[in-house]
């Protein structure tokens, strides 16, 4: 079993953040942990080629606290960054590793990697994100159409057809302004007006809306999905229905409830994991960072409870 100091679970902003933190804190050994075969799964998996990273997500500025800052800036810019940071701070980043179990013993905390107890850690940082399961609608997807209704943001845009978009957030606006050169797109939200788009986007969704490549079907909310003829045909509460090609969900993320109760982590009466001001659980030194720690993330606000943890763990475990 390898011994470490610190051991973080992820390697997305939250994660590297962390072992940035940790590497200037003086934290040795840290590792970091990461499921996939490359860091940053999520902007690596559900960013389209050439996004914009804002750095002001869902309309809220959030100020750096620690290390880790950027500018709104691309995709692949960001990502070049991040390679960077990883390289300067030499993190010790073990890909493909995914983390199973996290277990409390005398000497510290195990951590079972792809099914084996790898590693014994006296401080644990969780930041394992919350888009590793989509959120999803509670009707029912019929199973005729769901290869016509997707969960995570396309990459390639239809070559032409009638889409929805559902969701009112900047996933959203950038699906649909990203879909709608080829495509008719239509996009259900279920309230009268978009609050937490930021200024970027919502200039151009405006912008393709007086053009008619957008239309808005606000106040909507959909009751049902059926095929119809290789279509998928949506029933809105309001009694209206009508038939896309395709629908795209962003609603976000979830909490990965399951792995954290597994591992013994309380919740609230809200079922949100149960965390102090640091971010620390009720198992003593296991910590929750980025975006299932708070309850709206970004990268910043990942990077800012990244640097109160590690702030944290000095302050009380290290003096
Ligand atoms: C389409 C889209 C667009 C967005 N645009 C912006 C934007 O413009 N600006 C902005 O600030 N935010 C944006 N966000 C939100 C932003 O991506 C998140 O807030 C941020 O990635 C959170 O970082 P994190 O490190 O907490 O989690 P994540 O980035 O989700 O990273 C979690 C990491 O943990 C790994 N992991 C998961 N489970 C395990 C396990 N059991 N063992 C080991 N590793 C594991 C995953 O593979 C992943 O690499 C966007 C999100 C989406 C989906």
């Amino acid at each position: 079993m390898e011994r470490a100091k610190l051991a973080i679970v992820g390697a997305g902003p939250a994660g590297i953040a962390a072992g940035i933190e940790a590497k200037v804190a003086g934290i040795e050994p840290a590792v970091i942990l990461e499921k996939a075969e490359h860091i940053c799964d999520t902007i690596e998996r559900l960013y389209r080629p050439g996004k914009r990273v804002d750095a002001v997500y869902r309309g809220v500025e959030v100020a750096p606290i620690g290390i880790c800052k950027f500018e709104t800036e691309s995709k692949e810019e960001f990502l070049e960054r991040i390679k960077k940071w990883v390289e300067e701070y030499k993190l010790d980043i073990r890909l493909k590793s995914e983390v199973n179990y996290i277990r409390r013993v005398e000497e510290g905390y195990e951590i079972t990697v792809n099914n084996e107890p790898k590693f014994l850690a006296d401080f644990v940082i969780i930041a394992i994100g919350i888009f590793g399961q989509p959120k999803k609608p509670d009707y029912p997807i019929p199973k005729e159409v769901r290869d016509k209704v997707f969960f995570e943001p396309p990459n390639v845009c239809p070559a032409g057809g009638k889409v929805l978009v559902v969701g009112g957030g900047d996933t959203a606006a950038e699906v649909a302004a990203f879909l709608c050169p080829k495509c008719e797109v239509y996009i259900s939200y279920r309230r009268p007006q978009f609050f937490r788009i930021n200024p970027v986007n919502m200039k151009i969704l405006e912008e393709k809306v007086k053009e008619g490549k957008i239309k808005l079907l606000m106040n909507t909310d959909i009751e049902k999905l059926e095929a119809e003829n290789d279509r998928v045909k949506v029933y809105y509460k309001d009694g209206k229905i009508d038939t896309y090609d395709f629908v795209y969900y962003c609603l976000g993320g979830s909490t990965p409830k399951g792995f954290l109760k597994y591992i013994g982590v309380e919740f609230d009466l809200e079922d949100r994991p149960k965390v102090d001001d640091y971010f620390e659980t009720n198992l003593p030194g296991v910590f929750l960072a980025g975006d299932i720690a708070v309850p709206k993330g970004s990268i910043q606000l990942a990077f800012n409870t990244a640097h109160i943890i590690i702030s944290r763990i000095k302050e009380k475990y290290l003096k």
